[in-house]
């Protein structure tokens, strides 16, 4: 009778350890550990994919009114921002815990645009509300991107930074948040496009727009154009959530135009304009006044959520200056501590600062540079006299210091 062998090499019985069969049928010792190697080796790939595809913890809620508090000690005033964002925040959590029900209802998602005068607080905002967030978040710049094919940034690098934020994470960059400033640099240019190529206007708003609506995009993941051969992600922006800014100077032109004409029986009769807050029109701009300034209504019909940014008064600056987590009279403190030194303001210095800030109109940015104006002396001797354990701020020497620098030229031309 002819010896058994296996039915798998062909190795008869006495060439191998061990030797099972089964029905019709035998396997060596050796086909049994070359099976079991090649089928770990398959599952733990499968596996592999598999951890890629496990669905992302759901997103604990954070109701609105938390949202807000929590911006309120970073930011001050500019209230009605801080409700959008935080709604939008909110809604943007419920719809991705969202579960499919038999409604057919699917909670849309709500892309804000924040309008408002600049150094008021939008870049700030958006920074202040990605310290709470459990998502990836970047801010990008509308002016670096050109229309594809021009000197400048494809659209899609935009998610290379979230790519980024969410460390190549594609599932967790793909329910991110994206804050996209200037957004009124990309506003059309005149309102005829034929003439000349619009390659940062128009061109821009219809590649942001693909973005905006939810597609799939392929995003390099090193960004920019420098390296061509990179493998491309593709990421689908279906549930990241925009956020964008923009100063839209000369918007309030549009506004008053709007309530002006305003169809509402005596068109045309100045009264009209005086029920309105005619210190700050903003506070009417709708989507409209966003079209008359040059952005094309399929941009703006994905950005549902439109709020504005106040201009920041004297009361507002004054604040900003010392109340705040960050506020710019505690961060001076901070660096003087360091050194050992106390560090005190007279209270006319503030409002000098503040002043100042309102009279060169840079909003709260102005604050900043004002104070290094006639901090730097100070920061540059103060470290080599030991013996000094104490600094107060007096105002002839703010005035003093600040008449001698840059700023005090910008002001007289302000
Ligand atoms: P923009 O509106 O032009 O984006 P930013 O948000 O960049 O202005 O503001 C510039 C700086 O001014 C911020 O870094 C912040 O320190 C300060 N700032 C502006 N607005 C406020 C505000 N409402 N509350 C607190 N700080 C503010």
């Amino acid at each position: 009778m002819a010896q058994v062998s296996c039915s798998f090499c062909g190795r008869k019985k006495n060439e191998v350890e061990l030797l099972l069969s089964g029905i019709d049928a035998h396997i060596c010792n050796h086909c049994i550990a070359q099976g079991y190697q090649v089928i770990t080796e398959e599952l733990n790939s499968k596996d592999d994919k598999k951890e890629k595809k496990t669905k992302l913890p759901k997103l604990k809620s954070i109701p609105p009114t938390e949202i807000k508090r929590f911006l309120e000690q970073y930011v001050i005033g500019q209230d009605e921002a801080k409700r959008s964002l935080a709604v939008a925040v909110y809604n943007h959590y419920k719809r991705l815990n969202q579960t499919v029900t038999d409604d057919d209802v699917v909670i849309e998602k709500s892309n804000i645009i924040m309008v408002g005068e600049t150094g008021t607080g939008k870049t700030y905002l958006a920074k202040s509300i990605a310290r709470i967030l459990q998502v990836p978040f970047c801010i990008a710049d509308a002016t670096v991107v050109t229309e594809a094919g021009y000197v400048g940034e494809d659209v899609e690098t935009i998610l290379t930074r979230l790519l980024q934020a969410a460390d190549y994470n594609v599932e967790a960059a793909e329910r991110g948040i994206v804050y996209i400033d200037e957004m009124d640099k990309i506003a059309r240019k005149s309102d005829n496009p034929s003439i000349t190529r619009d390659v940062s206007g128009e061109g821009v708003q219809q590649a942001l727009l693909k973005l905006l609506e939810g597609s799939s995009v392929n995003v390099p993941p090193q960004g920019g154009r420098k390296h061509p051969d990179q493998k491309m992600i593709t990421i689908n922006t279906e549930n990241i959530l925009f956020i964008c800014g923009g100063a839209f100077d000369g918007i309030e032109r549009h506004i008053a135009k709007r309530i002006n004409t305003r169809p509402i029986g005596f068109s045309g009769d100045n009264r009209i304009i005086e029920i309105f807050d005619k210190g700050n029109l903003m506070r009417y701009v709708t989507a409209q006044d966003l079209k008359s300034f040059g952005l094309i209504p399929e941009l703006i019909g994905r950005l549902p959520v439109l709020t504005h940014l106040n201009p920041l008064d004297r009361e507002t600056l004054r604040r900003i200056l010392t109340e705040p987590k960050n506020a710019l009279v505690k961060q001076y403190s901070k660096l003087f501590a360091m050194e050992g030194i106390t560090l005190h303001f007279d209270e006319e210095v503030l409002d000098f600062i503040v002043d100042q800030a309102m009279l060169c109109k840079l909003g709260a940015r102005g604050l900043r540079a004002i104070c290094e104006s006639i901090m730097t002396d100070a920061m540059f001797d103060l470290p080599s006299q030991k013996d000094v354990k104490e600094f107060t701020m007096t105002l002839d020497y703010a005035q003093e210091k600040f008449s001698k620098s840059s700023m005090s030229l910008l002001r007289s031309v302000a």
